[in-house]
């Protein structure tokens, strides 16, 4: 019954073999006290029973069968048998019939980790008694025997363990704690693995820290505080240089504590690892010479301690950004400060992407701050070098590249591409609309765009010399008070213009020349900004020309980096575009501006400026589409060949040009006047009744009678007949057949002795 366990106590405790317990002893005082003459610790293999101490007996072991002590390993109590002869269990044993003819057995258990292994027993060969006061006492006998057993056990391995460690190269220390630490055992192999005698050590004939370095005796000092200070367990690398050599060792110390909490002793392991110390310098120096190597392909090189905060980076990563490496602040935070605030988000979602494990490298572009203002773009590549016991990252480590000049490459044909697109853009709006303004309202939020600005305007000039101004075709919404927005609502209405030009977007009109102010009123010709208006922090000024003119501007303001003359040349495709345009509405308003001349010379008389006859026959033509009553007359000057006859042709005409001038006075719109030919003229005027509009015709024959014309030193007086016919409405009428009737009465006018007006009855 679970004699396995049992079997393996005793093969675990060695009791199983031919050594003794060294027990005689106590087997010889117990046969005494007892007064029997044999006593033995009998230990209950799985066959037999085997005497591992005695008194009175010579036997060594016997069969388990027939062993007394058997019953009391299975039965797991004491037993005691008075007369064995007379007892059926044992009355045929041969220990019992035989030698050594036992009568009288009394017996133990030895119990070793809860586990009867056998029996301490006393032996009789004629029958006894026993009282329970000695059979109690036998009892505490056999827990003695016990615990012997145990704690030689103990003893045993641990005298193994010293041996093996006495032969091993691993040196075992201990340090007793009582108000500090003393050395109170070191194993002998001290002196072969450290080179130090453990006896020397131990009588304080040599000190640790007399062979021991600074550094080592400093890592050794903390790593001894650290346990005073409660800390289990420590481990840390000391060099140790003696007479004969110099070696690193690696010390593991462990921390003993009482039930309070005081320190109690402190064990170490100490071991060579000189070999290891040296392939750990070899790949340091590997490293220095990889770190030269990054030197030399101008890569920065970064190694981050997240747990201790600390960033070191090399002197190349410094130059980068134009830090004075000495000046170089390895908190992340300072790293953190020097990023582009557009590209911040982008790299600490990366960063931390690659912290929680969804990447295996960290790997962006992102723009640094340069210590000349200027922005660096850098390419970061970095990787997890170090983790801690959870598997969290502790330590990346990583390289940076300048790649300004690539990314800038980049983005310049990229905007180049946007450039043109936008170009196209402007001028398919025009083409489409044939509305310049509303090609350039069109594209204003792509220039600014495009240009890093924050306000845009765009402008053409319009007028000739002094009175030009600059229309604003298109400009960024810049309501900020009432002011602005009056501005802004004459912009709404096509109708801002800026007729200005000293001050700072004016010097780019009068100069022709690019404007750069990158610092707010710098710039000579700066007259601050407008009320109303927002802060212009920097301006940039572009000049649209054709040939040497200045036909046009582009104003850009408040780029978030500074304005360049790289900028101006880079837009200058779209000057030229813009120019291009210009120029197109140029031609074609002068074409109109030819058209509608000529179109007035075809129907203007030359003489005196009025309608020629055929543009009376058109605007009677248009009289007659629209309702209203007035009338239709034909004024002739009266003796006229005379008055050419006697001053002259060009009296005539002076005379000619007075009267016209006359008619077109007494004219109101939306009448019409004409000279029909010669010296007869056509007129159309509007009134309610034929007797308001004979006021009027009789105000013009008076004012012509009135008037004298000054020829040279010649007064010439003039009259004029008129001949008029009425129109109840104007609209349907028959001018023509109208004409012919007020050119009756004309007749009629003649008749009755000129300087009078007839109307057709
Ligand atoms: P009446 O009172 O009957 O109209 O007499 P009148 O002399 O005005 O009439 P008539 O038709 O005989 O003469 C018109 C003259 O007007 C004839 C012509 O020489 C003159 N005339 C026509 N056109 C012009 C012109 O452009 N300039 C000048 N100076 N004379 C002109
Ligand atoms: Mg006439
Ligand atoms: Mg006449």
């Amino acid at each position: 019954m679970n004699d396995q366990t049992r079997l393996k106590t005793i093969d675990d405790f060695m009791l199983n073999s031919e050594l003794p317990l060294d027990l005689d002893d106590l087997m010889a005082i117990l046969a005494e006290a007892y007064q029997v003459p044999i006593a033995l610790i009998g230990i209950v293999g799985q066959y037999e029973e085997t005497f591992k101490a005695k008194f009175g007996t010579d036997l060594a072991r016997i069969n388990r069968e027939h062993a007394f002590c058997s019953r009391v390993v299975d039965e797991k109590k004491q037993l005691v048998v008075c007369n064995a002869k007379e007892d059926p269990r044992f009355s045929d044993n041969p220990l019992v019939t035989g030698e050594p003819n036992i009568c009288f057995y009394a017996g133990t258990p030895i119990r070793i980790n809860d586990q009867v292994v056998g029996a301490v027993c006393l032996i009789d060969s004629k029958p006894r008694e026993m009282d329970e006061k000695r059979l109690k006492l036998l009892e505490r006998v056999g827990a003695l025997v016990s615990q012997h057993i145990s704690l030689s056990r103990e003893h045993e391995a641990l005298k193994r363990e010293h041996g093996l460690i006495e032969k091993s190269p691993i040196v075992l220390a201990t340090w007793r704690y009582d108000t500090s630490l003393r050395l109170v055992h070191i194993s002998n192999n001290s002196e072969r693995v450290l080179g130090i005698s453990a006896h020397d050590l131990l009588e304080g004939l040599v000190e640790l820290s007399d062979v021991i370095t600074q550094e080592a005796d400093n890592a050794f000092t903390f790593a001894m505080q650290a346990h005073m200070e409660g800390v289990e367990s420590h481990s840390c690398r000391l060099q140790i240089t003696t007479p004969s050599r110099t070696i690193w060792v690696s010390m593991i110390s462990t921390a003993n504590f009482r039930e309070d909490g005081a320190l109690y002793s402190v064990q170490a392991f100490l071991f060579d690892t000189s070999d290891q110390k040296y392939v750990e310098d070899k790949l340091n120096k590997t490293n220095q010479r990889m770190r030269l190597l990054l030197e030399a392909s101008e890569l920065g090189t970064w190694d981050w301690n997240l747990a201790a905060d600390v960033n070191q980076v090399n002197k190349r990563w410094c130059d980068i950004v134009g830090i004075e490496y000495e000046y170089y602040d390895t908190s992340a935070r300072f790293f953190r400060q020097l990023i582009h605030p557009a590209d911040y988000v982008n790299v600490e979602k990366m960063l931390h992407d690659h912290l929680k494990g969804k990447t295996s490298v960290f790997n962006t572009t992102f723009r640094m701050k340069h210590t000349n203002d200027s922005w660096v773009w850098v390419e970061s590549y970095g990787k997890t070098v170090e983790t801690d016991e959870r598997g969290r990252p502790v330590r990346i480590a990583g390289i940076h590249r300048d790649i300004t000049e690539r990314m800038e490459r980049e983005l310049h044909e990229k905007k180049k591409t946007q450039l043109l697109q936008f170009i196209n853009k402007t001028r398919a709006s025009y083409l489409q609309n044939n509305d310049l303004t509303l090609a350039c309202q069109t594209v204003l939020p792509e220039l600014i765009d495009i240009s890093d600005s924050q306000f845009a305007f765009i402008g053409q000039m319009k007028g000739e010399g002094e009175t030009s101004r600059l229309f604003i075709h298109a400009i960024s919404e810049i309501v900020w008070d009432s002011s602005s927005f009056t501005q802004y609502n004459e912009y709404k209405k096509r109708n801002l213009y800026f007729s200005n030009f000293n001050n700072l977007f004016g010097t780019t009109i009068v100069t022709g020349e690019v404007t750069i102010s990158n610092v707010s009123g710098s710039h000579p010709n700066s007259k601050g900004v407008p009320k109303g208006h927002p802060r212009i922090s920097r301006f940039l000024g572009l000049p649209i020309k054709i040939k040497d003119r200045v036909v046009g501007m582009i104003g850009l303001a408040n780029k978030f980096d500074v304005y360049t003359v790289e900028d101006a040349e880079f837009l200058q495709p779209l000057l030229d575009a813009l120019a291009g345009l210009f120029y197109a509405v140029e031609l074609e308003e002068g074409r109109a501006i030819a058209e509608e001349k000529l179109r007035r010379l075809a129907m203007t008389d030359s003489l005196t400026g009025l309608y020629n006859r055929r543009a009376f026959v058109d605007e009677c033509n248009k009289v007659s589409q629209r309702h209203g009553s007035g009338c239709v007359a034909i004024i002739d000057v009266d003796h006229f060949k005379k008055v050419n006859d006697t001053y002259g042709h060009d009296a005539g005409d002076q005379a000619l040009i007075l009267i016209a001038g006359k008619i077109a006075k007494q004219n109101q719109a939306p009448g019409v006047v004409a000279r029909l030919g010669g010296e007869e003229f056509g007129l159309v005027v509007f009134g309610e009744t034929k007797e308001e509009i004979h006021v009027q015709l009789e105000a013009l024959r008076i004012a012509v009678e009135e008037s004298t014309l000054t020829y040279e030193s010649d007064k010439i007086s003039l009259t004029i007949s008129i001949g008029a016919a009425f129109i109840e409405d104007t609209f349907g009428v028959d001018f023509s057949s109208l004409l012919s009737d007020a050119d009756k009465s004309l007749y009629l006018a003649k008749e009755k002795g000129r300087n009078k007006v007839v109307w057709v009855s």
